[in-house]
């Protein structure tokens, strides 16, 4: 029988690059990763696809999934609603996946609390300088957005001391050799 996979949490501010490191691994046949999809309120980037990105709902829906229990976590950030949806973490587990979410602070308390042998990591900027210059690089929303997404970084920053490894998207390539060996002893070893 499989050994159940791990449940590996990455969150680290808006605009630290999670999604360009993960990129770099997520389809490497050793990691055995599947990355669960989130469902969110706020609306879709250029070039995000619902179903691959993120589940696009309304926020009728999202209140459903919440009474019905159909979310492992979930939480608001700067106005919109963002949540884990249960079904499948736990299947593709028992298959034997390593499932990773990419999530905020708050998710990974829930996570926590729910599941104390997640593999947490937090992906921390070079600097909070560069970090504003990377969130208003990608911006397609107004200042004020920007503003919320900058304070709600620093206020996160605060929070590294919760997360088992901390890692410094510095150099793209190297965070994400740094991540996969911390997957690879997860995954030979019980810590
Ligand atoms: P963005 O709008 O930039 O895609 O995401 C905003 C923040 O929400 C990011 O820090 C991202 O990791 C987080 N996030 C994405 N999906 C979820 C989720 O399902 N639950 C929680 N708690 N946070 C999420």
């Amino acid at each position: 029988m499989n050994k159940k996979g791990l449940l590996i949490v990455v969150s680290g501010p808006s605009g630290v690059g999670k999604g360009t490191v993960l990129k770099q691994f997520m389809n490497d046949p050793e990691l055995k990763l599947s990355y669960s999809v989130s469902m969110t309120t706020r609306a879709p980037r250029p070039g995000e696809v619902d179903g691959v990105n993120y589940y696009f709902v309304n926020r009728e829906q999202f209140e459903k999934a919440i009474q019905e229990g159909d979310l492992l976590e979930w939480t608001e950030f700067v106005g919109n609603y963002y949540g884990t949806p249960l079904s499948g973490v736990e299947k593709l587990r028992n298959e034997g996946r390593n499932v990773l979410l990419e999530i905020e602070v708050n998710g990974c308390r829930q996570v926590k609390e729910k599941c104390p042998d997640a593999l947490t990591i937090f992906i921390v900027p070079p600097s909070m300088k560069e970090l504003e210059k990377r969130i208003r690089g990608r911006s397609t929303e107004p200042e004020e957005i920007v503003q919320q997404r900058l304070a709600k970084a620093s206020k996160e920053m605060e929070m590294t001391g919760s997360y088992r490894y901390v890692v410094c998207n510095d150099d793209v390539e190297l965070a994400a050799d740094i991540i996969k060996v911390i997957i690879k002893r997860h995954m030979e070893k019980d810590f």
